[in-house]
């Protein structure tokens, strides 16, 4: 977990790692806003101890499971403890998995949910304000095969430049370079980079310019903001357990 106290913004990048799970909560003293809900999300909100009250929405950048996988128990749980609240969930539009997964867990609890859900389906910097947070979506390049898993579709992908008053930061999502990542990046005080895979150099070409960016990249966008911290770290070599020969 890394935590990051701005002026008027605290941020918790609860987990965060490809091919796994990511989740991020950012707070201000009116409430906080989930950016993504990966596999492990409600245990990691219990164990660091933050008030589900002051939860006032969820943000997806796309709809991978490594995204997505922990919505189901944290809808659930919010269920469970009788949230009253209607809770907004923002993705782009045309985000396949997350908007059936809202709907299927919906239609299961269709007569019992103490709460209401607010689709919202967003388009390329349609600007949106929670807890007095303005919230742009930029378009970034991330693919990813559904129907054929061979193929690189682009997907519906954003990522977010969140500001209130002194501070602004911005989260990539996962993303491979493109100019609306410099632009979303520029001047935050914080920028949150995926940096998925270990360096460019020896990495396949057509995933650094489809799917994700490497450290060396993701650092030379990083730089165009105040403080960068690199997130979404995928399998490292020196992570491989090493297999003594007999
Ligand atoms: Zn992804």
């Amino acid at each position: 977990m890394h935590f990051w106290q701005g002026k008027s913004i605290t941020v918790n990048i609860l987990f965060s790692r490809a091919g796994v799970a990511q989740h991020i909560w950012v707070c201000n003293e009116h409430g906080a806003l989930l950016f993504d809900a990966g596999d492990g999300v409600l245990r990691d909100i219990l164990s660091n101890n933050l008030d589900f009250d002051k939860l006032t929405g969820i943000v997806f950048t796309h709809g991978h499971f490594d995204h997505v996988g922990g919505l189901h128990s944290l809808l659930g749980y919010l269920r469970m403890i009788g949230r009253k609240q209607t809770l907004p969930i923002y993705a782009p539009q045309g985000c396949t998995e997350l908007f059936a997964l809202v709907d299927t867990f919906t239609k299961c609890y269709a007569d019992t949910m103490p709460f209401n859900i607010d689709r919202k389906k967003l388009q390329p910097h349609e600007i949106f304000e929670h807890a007095g947070m303005i919230v742009e979506p930029y378009p970034v390049v991330h693919c990813g095969g559904i129907k054929d898993a061979t193929v690189l579709n682009k997907i519906p992908a954003f990522g977010y430049r969140i500001t209130y008053k002194h501070n602004s930061i911005a989260i990539s999502g996962d993303t491979a370079m493109c100019p609306s990542l410099r632009e979303l990046v520029k001047d935050a005080d914080l920028a949150i980079i995926e940096a998925t895979l270990e360096k460019s150099e020896g990495s396949n070409r057509k995933v650094l310019e489809k799917v994700h960016l490497s450290e060396d990249l993701a650092k030379e966008i990083g730089k165009l903001a105040k403080e960068y911290i690199l997130i979404h770290k995928g399998k490292r070599k020196r992570e491989v357990p090493i297999h003594a020969k007999n």
